[in-house]
């Protein structure tokens, strides 16, 4: 049978409530933080990946699913492997910055699939779930430390607390020629004993050696010099700054000089989140700054700052009970147990008043023994079993069974909506 292509997954109800409480989480932080939607199609021409991304990077260099279009003169498309560049594209093309006052900042934010090849293994995937933010306009240190606030904000009310924020500044465009003469002299020393993918790296992007994940390059690297330590003044103050608010939030961090994040339009401030639970693929959020990512890709000047965060990672990060409760607190408000055709017919029109009332109801069309129907009610979660026979009918009193006490009364159908909508 015709099964997903690999790297690919359905993502199934079961699952469900955890991957919904994420996004109403992270919706609910953008609300409160004054970040807007933005939507930006899902292929996009491979020249803006090429360039905002960069070709150095793992992304562009091997991991795009690109195709011709046919019919649009044999144009390269890419199925977006981030989402990034496509929202700065959106900022400019629909120039965002124009009904700003000075100095004031746009806050977008986004939810949806990437598509990147790698090789699939459990939280790596070759269509994943990226949410995630860009501030633009502005470089205060203090943005920084807000978005990160918020990103605290979201793990805390998911109950994800085994986590570890690492933080790190790549420096500018000025003072990085001057650092990556000084690193690739190091890395030249021993360029022979660094794997295929660094080698490429010391010729296209030095920097991007860091972000190797080969155990042996990783050894090798902890003897380079870090931009941690060449940082112009500029850079080195606000990185400071950037520290001194965090300080202020009481935001705990780790300075490491050796992260650099995957793409190469990071300046100054970069940032990961990593996880305590999640093994090997254990980064679930990355972010940095990206002041000359604008330019790149033919823009005017706009400083930039943001994250995204595998949303595949963040769901597989939320503890077991926490999961436990999400999938449970799902369950139908009431479920209803008929006995005969002509409480089934009457089950019908119950269902749809109570319903209508906005009560979540579970109803089902195969008629069972009143303790199968019980088992079923408990299947579903259901809070409340209401029971329904010949001499209910004729009463107009049902049974109303609080499934998680057992206790069962008899009331009238607008005191059970009342009691349900109750609480
Ligand atoms: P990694 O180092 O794990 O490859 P990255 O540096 O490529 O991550 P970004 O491009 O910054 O990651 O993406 C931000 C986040 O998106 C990651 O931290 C991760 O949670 C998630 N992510 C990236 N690639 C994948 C993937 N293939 N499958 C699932 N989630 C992913
Ligand atoms: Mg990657």
């Amino acid at each position: 049978m015709i099964q997903t292509v690999k790297g690919t997954r359905d993502i199934l109800p079961a699952d469900m409530p955890l991957w919904l409480r994420v996004e109403a989480v992270a919706r609910e932080a953008f609300r409160r933080y004054g970040c807007s939607e933005i939507r930006t199609p899902i292929f996009e021409k491979t020249e803006l990946f090429a360039r905002g991304v960069g070709e150095a990077t793992d992304i562009v260099h091997k991991e795009m699913y690109t195709f011709i279009d046919k019919d649009s003169d044999q144009t390269s498309l890419t199925l977006r492997p981030e989402n990034t560049a496509s929202v700065v594209r959106a900022y400019i093309q629909h120039k965002m910055y124009n009904d700003k006052a000075q100095g004031e900042v746009t806050k977008l934010y986004y939810i949806g699939q990437m598509f990147r090849r790698e090789r699939p293994q459990a939280g790596r995937y070759r269509q994943f779930y990226q949410i995630g933010v860009e501030v633009l306009g502005h470089d205060d240190p203090a943005i920084e430390a807000e978005v990160i606030e918020m990103l605290d904000w979201m793990l805390k009310e998911l109950k994800i607390t085994d986590t570890t924020l690492l933080i790190n500044s790549v420096g500018d465009a000025t003072s990085r020629p001057a650092y990556l003469e000084k690193l690739r002299a190091a890395a030249a020393q021993q360029l022979d004993k660094f794997c295929d993918d660094c080698k490429h790296r010391y010729e296209t992007n030095a920097l991007r050696m860091f972000d190797c994940k080969n155990p042996n390059c990783q050894a090798l690297i902890a003897d380079l010099p870090t931009i941690t330590d060449s940082l112009d003044d500029a850079s080195a103050q606000h990185f400071a700054d950037f520290k001194a608010h965090l300080d202020a939030r009481g935001i705990a961090y780790t300075v490491n000089p050796r992260m650099v994040r995957g793409l190469d339009y990071y300046t100054r401030t970069a940032f990961e989140i990593i996880g305590g639970s999640l093994g090997a693929q254990n980064t679930i959020v990355g972010g940095g700054r990206y002041d000359g990512l604008s330019e790149t890709i033919g823009g005017p000047p706009a400083k930039g700052f943001g994250f995204a965060f595998g949303l595949d990672r963040m769901v597989l990060s939320i503890p077991p009970d926490e999961a436990e409760r999400l999938r449970t607190a799902s369950a139908a408000d009431v479920f209803i147990v008929y006995l005969g055709e002509a409480a089934r017919e009457k089950s019908f029109l119950i269902a749809r008043e109570l319903r209508s009332a906005g009560l979540s109801v579970a109803l089902e069309f195969e008629e069972r023994k009143m303790k199968k129907a019980m088992a079923q009610a408990n299947k579903f979660h259901a809070r409340y079993a209401l029971i329904i026979g010949d001499n209910e009918i004729a009463t107009g009193m049902y049974g109303l069974k609080n499934m998680t006490t057992g206790e069962q009364e008899s009331l009238d159908l607008e005191s059970i909506k009342s009691k349900l909508l109750g609480g």
